[in-house]
């Protein structure tokens, strides 16, 4: 049984936005994945609830001038058979992937996983490094955000009184010139949370895979209490090597993450973990950048 204390099911965003604005304890909720085991576990702050689940204004993808975006409706599964989206942003299908299992893929959207505000939330990773915005709409209007300073702390997001997420934006990796990888690190290899997550984006200054790193993004998840990019670990990579960034990333790390001890894993294991991870990421990412590089001078000479 779900102790809800109102339920309303709104036929258009519009409506939603009033109904959300009307009652400052309501919720939205999209696929209640995370919402409906809340209430089940019995936590009042869940029980007032506008169901916006299959609202045609947060529904479908599309592009413009390799621009994509994602209605915040988008399940994980759908978003896993987007021809679209893998073509404009494979990053974000690879960590799809990584998602629960087929039965939660099918529910749970990207929407949701953004706003649920988790530390180790699969999206966050490979949003942060394709510098994604997030497109809001509420009772003042509409705003278009970074998703980088989204996330507050554990469950907390810059998510204004009556506000609902749209739609995520994010310009092609081609565009944006990155090779990138997402890995999850988790105990079991499905229907696991992250014990730490890892997405980088790399871009060379020449084809070779041994070539200079001219720009570096790096994310994580569950290395903080919020997800991260890693600024100082970014910057001691620029202008060196391969063989050289990945070196110079692990000893910068520990300046942009603060992993913690649970029963899931130790700090200092979370720690190994992330050296590993980004290393292994970042060579994933500049061979991806490589081979995509080679694949344009190819075309361009055939
Ligand atoms: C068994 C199980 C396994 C899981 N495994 C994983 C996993 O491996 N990786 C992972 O990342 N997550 C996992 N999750 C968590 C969950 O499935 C995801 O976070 C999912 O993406 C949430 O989406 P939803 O649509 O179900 O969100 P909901 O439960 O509907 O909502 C979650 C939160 O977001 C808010 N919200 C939802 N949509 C919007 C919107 N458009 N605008 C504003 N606020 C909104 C809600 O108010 C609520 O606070 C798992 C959950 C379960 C039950």
């Amino acid at each position: 049984m779900y102790a809800f204390e109102s339920y309303h099911r709104p036929q258009s965003l519009t409506d939603a936005v009033a109904l959300l604005a009307a009652n400052p304890f309501a919720r939205p909720m999209a696929g209640g994945t995370d919402i409906l085991v809340r209430l089940r576990e019995g936590h009042k702050d869940y029980a007032d609830i506008v169901d916006i689940h299959g609202l045609p204004e947060l529904e479908g993808m599309s592009a413009d001038r390799g621009e994509l975006r994602i209605g915040s409706g988008t399940t994980f599964a759908a978003l896993m058979t987007s021809s679209l989206a893998t073509r404009l942003a494979p990053m974000l299908i690879e960590a799809a992937g990584w998602v629960a299992g087929p039965q939660i893929r099918n529910t749970a959207t990207i929407g949701g996983n953004i706003c649920n505000g988790s530390a180790c939330a699969d999206s966050a990773a490979p949003l942060l490094v394709l510098n994604a915005h997030l497109d809001l709409i509420g009772p003042e209007g509409q705003r278009l955000i970074p998703l980088r300073g989204f996330h507050l702390g554990p469950g907390r997001v810059e998510r204004r009184p009556g506000e609902i997420l749209r739609s995520v934006r994010i310009k092609s990796e081609q565009d944006q010139g990155l090779g990138t990888a997402y890995v999850k690190y988790s105990m079991r290899q499905a229907m696991d949370i992250a014990t730490i997550g890892c997405g980088a984006g790399v871009r060379l200054r020449d084809d070779q895979s041994n070539g200079i790193v001219d720009e570096l993004r790096l994310a994580f998840t569950v290395a903080a209490p919020t997800p991260v990019r890693c600024p100082t670990a970014e910057a001691a990579a620029r202008g060196l090597p391969l063989s050289q960034a990945v070196k110079a990333v692990a000893e910068a790390l520990d300046q942009d993450v603060s992993p913690r001890t649970s029963w899931r894993a130790a700090g200092d294991f979370r720690m190994h973990i992330i050296r590993t991870l980004a290393e292994r990421m970042i060579r994933t990412a500049a061979k991806r950048f490589a081979s995509s590089a080679a694949n344009h001078q190819e075309a361009r000479t055939c």
